[in-house]
């Protein structure tokens, strides 16, 4: 019989930071995206350390670990990209549904083929990173048409938790912002959308240079002057913002 198999390169529990409560969170490998600004750079490095399991293996250690999903938490799949290692994880998603558990899954919107993944998960957390495709594609690597559709078949049918990072030099032009806001306006929003802005930070900059991959953004961060418009341009358009 065909035992699928999912490789990460990082496990362990984390509190209320990728999804509700006490969770167990699996750092799936790979990403179809190159981020300048990736802070888990090991997904894709060539030298980084991973681990095999099969999904029966993991469906057991995810089961075994439930006396410490306290606080609505749960099991948490997020990378790299998780959908790269796509029917693995969808077989996954529906043993843990199945027993109850809640899930979680962070990911790049770019897999054609997410929504089959939404009857599995309780908690979908999704980043924009460019509202223009050309842009996008310029940055990642990847154009975003998909990650759009997703993300619309998303606030329509489920809880999704979008976050938009935010990197000066990048996505933070005023027309940039009137991208986010636009598509954000055009979005159906259910009560339970939350969406959070994300400033940028270096803590992977360490990892890309340990890896010997050049980090190759400068002058991203962004001013709390430039922050606070941008949040004033996403209120102002009556779109609500979290901070988590
Ligand atoms: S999509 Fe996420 S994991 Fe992939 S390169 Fe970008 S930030 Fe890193």
């Amino acid at each position: 019989m065909d035992r699928k198999t999912l490789v990460y390169f990082q496990k362990g529990f984390n509190f209320s930071q990728d999804g509700p409560g006490n969770r167990l969170v699996y750092h799936l490998y790979g990403c179809n995206l190159r981020c300048p600004w990736c802070s888990n750079p090991e997904c894709f490095a060539k030298d980084a350390k991973t681990q095999t399991q099969s999904v029966e293996e993991i469906a057991d250690e995810i089961l075994r670990s439930r006396p410490m999903f306290f606080s609505g938490g749960g099991v948490t799949f997020t990378g790299g990209e998780p959908t790269l290692q796509f029917d693995a994880l969808r077989e996954l998603l529906q043993i843990l549904k199945k027993e109850g558990v809640h899930t979680a899954l962070e990911n790049n919107g770019t897999h054609p083929r997410l929504p089959e993944l939404f009857p599995f998960l309780d908690y979908l957390i999704t980043d924009l990173k460019h509202p223009f495709s050309e842009e996008h594609r310029r940055i990642t690597g990847a154009g975003n048409e998909t990650i759009l559709s997703n993300l619309r078949a998303a606030a329509e049918t489920r809880q999704l938790a979008l976050r938009i990072p935010l990197i000066h030099g990048y996505n933070t032009s005023p027309a940039c912002v009137a991208g986010f806001v636009s598509f954000l306006s055009s979005l159906p929003r259910r009560p339970d959308f939350t969406l959070e802005l994300l400033r940028y930070h270096e803590y992977g900059r360490v990892k890309w240079e340990r890896h010997g991959m050049p980090y190759r953004v400068s002058g991203g961060f962004v001013s709390p002057e430039e922050f606070s418009a941008i949040r004033g341009a996403f209120l102002g358009a009556g779109i609500p913002l979290i901070n988590t």
